[in-house]
């Protein structure tokens, strides 16, 4: 698959219309978290009519939909009357059943397809697509062991030493760090591995990270591809705390590389829709050359929310224009950004008592943006907002990025 090789056919679906029968054009999405909220803001300023299913009552974006399906993601009836009411379907988190996709792209375009989420569902599966591409990406994976079984856990001590120390996740279900623990050595790994309950994981070698990055690319239906310029982040705890996006974030030649990359993985899956490509730089010298490809998500992604603010198309506008069969602009970023994620800690004092943070003197800063997400109960760790903080040169940037964490007691702080 490449530039030129449509992945299918697709009649624009234009915001505003009404088909035959007098329906709205309306765009759906699987899941009601956060991102579901932001691509419904997204549609609806286009003039899209959308709907969520999604189980939660309450849940961020079905707060702020036209349209509500609470079911389970599986569920037959809640998957027909998603069909029935929406022109397209997407998805907002790489966890919906890949069946349930698969389903609705019987009656509907979906996009992303259901087999390009089941790769990124599976790090077994992602890795081996990765390793596929190589070729055409220029970067690798980290190197990696498959651990399905007891003999393959007793490998690694007789052929595969060199991934230890190494990090183990799981094959499936791992978000924010979660489903995953560091190991030293084969004892370890054997106690870790059952820690994990014996499932499917890989073990990854335990790579010296200098940073991080990751690449935005919408592709559409016809093969068209756009994408942003690498954001370099910086994670506290396993979970994204600070996105640097500006100019002179990373080295020029690592960016392109970066970039370049994501745009041949995305071509490679035939991919439709918003995928994000997370990377890590490793220290120089090392055989990886500098940049090694970690995971894929399908879908918008933490690192992105900056293009709200900062971006003359958003990541969630080009998920709604790739869906749609809408042309796809190249986004254009018109000030240097950097982005804080408000995790429900900001929610409580040093002494673990409930407190407000202090919005007042933060929104009095200047170029700040707060997404809050209508979450209603803050817990420690969970992802309640983001504040984005955009100026006329990265100096001021970070200026006020700095000031804002500080008010808030946010980590990562000596990293802006
Ligand atoms: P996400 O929330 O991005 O889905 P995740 O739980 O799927 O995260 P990873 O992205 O695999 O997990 O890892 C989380 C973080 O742990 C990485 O961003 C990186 O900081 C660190 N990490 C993961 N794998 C390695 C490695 N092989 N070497 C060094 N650090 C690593
Ligand atoms: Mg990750």
């Amino acid at each position: 698959m490449n530039a030129d090789t449509p992945s299918t056919t697709m009649t624009p679906i234009f915001p505003g219309s009404v088909d035959a029968a007098g329906q709205r054009a309306t765009l759906g999405v699987m899941g009601g978290g956060q991102l579901g909220r932001m691509f419904v803001h997204a549609a609806q300023r286009l003039g899209y009519f959308t709907a969520v299913l999604e189980p939660d009552a309450q849940s961020p974006a079905g707060l702020v939909s036209h349209h509500h399906i609470q079911t389970s993601y599986d569920d037959p009836a809640g998957l027909a009357q998603l069909a029935h009411l929406c022109q397209a379907i997407t998805t907002e988190f790489e966890n919906v059943p890949a069946q349930a996709l698969q389903t609705l792209a019987e009656t509907r375009p979906v996009a992303p397809s259901a087999a390009v989420v089941g790769i990124a569902q599976n790090r077994i599966e992602e890795k081996a697509h990765f390793a596929a591409c190589a070729e055409l990406s220029g970067v690798t994976c980290a190197p990696y062991a498959v651990i399905e079984t007891p003999d393959q856990l007793q490998a690694v001590q007789n052929d595969r030493p060199d991934l230890l120390p190494g990090i183990l996740k799981t094959a499936r279900l791992g978000y924010d760090g979660k489903g995953q623990i560091r190991v030293k050595t084969v004892a370890e790994l054997a106690t870790a591995w059952t820690e994990l309950g014996g499932v499917a994981c890989v073990l990854e070698k335990m790579l010296p990270l200098t940073a991080e990055c990751s690449v935005l690319v919408a592709r559409g239906w016809d093969g068209q591809v756009v994408s942003f310029a690498p954001q370099r982040n910086v994670h506290v705890d396993g979970i994204l705390a600070v996105t640097h996006a500006y100019e002179g974030n990373m080295p020029p030649a690592l960016a392109d590389k970066a970039r370049d990359a994501a745009v041949a993985i995305a071509h490679h899956l035939g991919y439709v829709g918003v995928l994000c490509v997370e990377f890590f730089v490793v220290e120089d010298g090392s055989e990886h050359g500098g940049l090694v490809v970690n995971e894929m998500a399908p879908r918008p992604h933490n690192s992105g929310h900056y293009t709200l603010d900062a971006c003359d198309a958003s990541q969630f506008d080009l998920q709604v224009h790739a869906m749609a069969g809408l042309p796809l602009p190249q986004p254009r970023q018109h000030s240097p950004a950097i982005m804080l994620n408000l995790l429900g800690d900001v929610w409580f004092d040093a002494a673990g008592q409930p407190q407000e943070p202090a919005w007042g003197s933060v929104l009095s800063l200047p170029g700040t943006h707060l997404h809050l997400y209508g979450k209603t109960e803050a817990r420690a760790g969970r992802k309640m907002g983001h504040l984005t903080i955009t100026g006329p040169d990265v100096a001021s940037v970070k200026d006020v990025a700095h000031r804002a964490a500080g008010l808030l007691n946010l980590p990562g702080l000596d990293a802006i």
